[in-house]
């Protein structure tokens, strides 16, 4: 492995590594220029250096400097700081923002001097801003900690980043693995997200401690854990990242319980049913179509809810009244542990509880449904489940032709269904044939 000793990175010149200026967003390297202009040392960090040299798009490009907050704002006029403690700046280019960090302090090491306290259920301490060596070893994996030097364009690496990135490698800086976890729980399901999107192996002294800390996650704020999963899953890799939080053990704190009924599914669902959504929503983010989390987490609580919204059909509760305490029942178990927020809590359960009424389409019923704001989406949910096998495809089929029938079809397709109507409900035994 690489060694590096605190003060001597090692530094690679621009003749010896890949990153181009050309590749780099012309606002961020004028903040960069800038800055250096000003007299402060300027860097490109994070994610944007790592994928750079893996050539890769960077989705955003953050900037490392020597600069206080303070200083940086007296540099740009088109900037705002934000964050109460550690405080960023970011410099706004019409759409476009350049995230300018100060060099934070603290490191790796828990017996560094500062106090120590829990913020967000990270520990953080009091030290605020700090060296350039202090803020790349306080990142998370080696091939996060990497600079990009405007003032000469070398490349600087303090933890060996360089070398795992060759290898295709995952790495926790510094050499206490379940330390770095118990820091911050979320690192270990940014390991799961990073290794679904670079294809990297993560390290097997960084692999072991996932399958043993994952009850960590417990301390994280929920609203803080709403935002990492939508990156987990709803960023273009959602199945690939699924399945390998599956195999950490990890979803079961995220959605413990969908998770216990994944371990005891019957005919392949509701693991199917959970991976199609995923895939579907994977596939339509490549296509550049919108989505929404409501429809996701709708996906992701959906076993949860049928089973309850069966289980109480069954007790004679009437089918409205059921679905609302069904949905009821799932939030209260999954609101402390992920947060969704209430904006999307609404149109998740219209789309549940639009399941069984579209399987009643006798009258005029199917007309006032086609017209519900959140139609489309119960729809597409209802396509889902078809392909899962949850539903007899004739269901999905009927509404497939009667939303591209005329009105005479229409009319024709609803006197047939008056006559042949047959109640099928929700969570009643998987039909096969089709
Ligand atoms: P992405 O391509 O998803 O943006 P990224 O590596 O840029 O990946 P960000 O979440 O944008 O990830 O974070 C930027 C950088 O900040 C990371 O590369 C890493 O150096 C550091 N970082 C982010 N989150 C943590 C964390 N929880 N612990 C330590 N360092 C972190
Ligand atoms: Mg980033």
């Amino acid at each position: 492995m690489h060694e590096t000793t605190p003060h001597s990175p090692l530094v690679v010149p621009r003749s010896e590594h890949r990153i181009s200026r050309a590749n780099i967003s012309e606002n961020a390297l004028k903040v960069l220029y800038r800055l250096k202009n000003a007299g402060y040392q300027a860097y490109l960090v994070g994610g944007g250096v790592r994928d750079l040299l893996l050539g890769r798009e960077p989705k955003d490009f953050d900037v490392a400097t020597d600069a206080t907050p303070e200083q940086v704002r007296r540099v740009f006029r088109n900037c705002r700081l934000i964050g109460r403690r550690f405080r960023l700046a970011h410099v706004y280019f019409g759409r476009e923002i350049v995230e300018v960090a100060t060099f934070r302090g603290g490191g790796y090491d828990e017996d560094a001097v500062g106090e120590r306290h829990i913020h967000k259920g990270m520990i953080v301490r009091d030290n605020l801003y700090g060296t350039r060596e202090e803020d790349a070893l306080r990142r998370d994996f080696s091939v996060n900690g990497l600079y990009y030097n405007i003032a000469d364009f070398s490349v600087i690496d303090y933890a060996g980043g360089l070398e795992d990135l060759q290898a295709g490698r995952l790495r926790l800086i510094g050499n206490d693995p379940e330390k770095r976890y118990r820091e911050d729980p979320v690192r270990m399901l940014r390991v799961v997200r990073f290794a679904c999107k670079l294809g990297f192996n993560i390290d097997p002294s960084c692999e072991r401690p996932l399958f043993e800390l994952g009850h960590l996650l417990r301390d994280v704020p929920p609203a803080r854990l709403f935002e990492e999963v939508l990156k987990l899953l709803q960023t273009g890799l959602g199945l690939c990242t699924f399945e390998k939080l599956r195999h950490y053990r990890l979803f079961a704190q995220l959605f413990p319980a969908t998770d216990e009924w994944l371990d005891h599914e019957d005919h392949n669902f509701p693991i199917t049913f959970v991976s199609r959504g995923l895939e579907n929503t994977d596939r339509r983010i490549r296509e550049a179509k919108p989505v929404t989390p409501a429809f996701l987490f709708a996906v992701l609580l959906w076993e949860p809810v049928r089973r309850r919204f069966a289980q109480l059909l069954a007790g004679d509760v009437a089918a409205n009244e059921a679905m609302l305490v069904a949905a009821g029942d799932a939030f209260a178990r999954q609101q402390p542990l992920v947060a969704i927020p209430r904006r999307f809590v609404l149109p998740m359960r219209e789309i549940w509880s639009l399941q069984p009424r579209l399987e009643r389409h006798a009258g005029k019923r199917p007309y006032r449904l086609l017209t519900h704001p959140r139609f489309r989406a119960a729809y597409d949910f209802l396509l889902l489940r078809t392909e899962a096998g949850e539903v007899d495809s004739a269901l999905a089929d009927w509404w497939t032709r009667f939303q591209a029938a005329n009105d005479q079809v229409r009319a024709e397709m609803i006197g047939e269904t008056t006559k042949t109507r047959r109640r099928r409900p929700v969570a009643g035994k998987k039909t096969t044939g089709t």
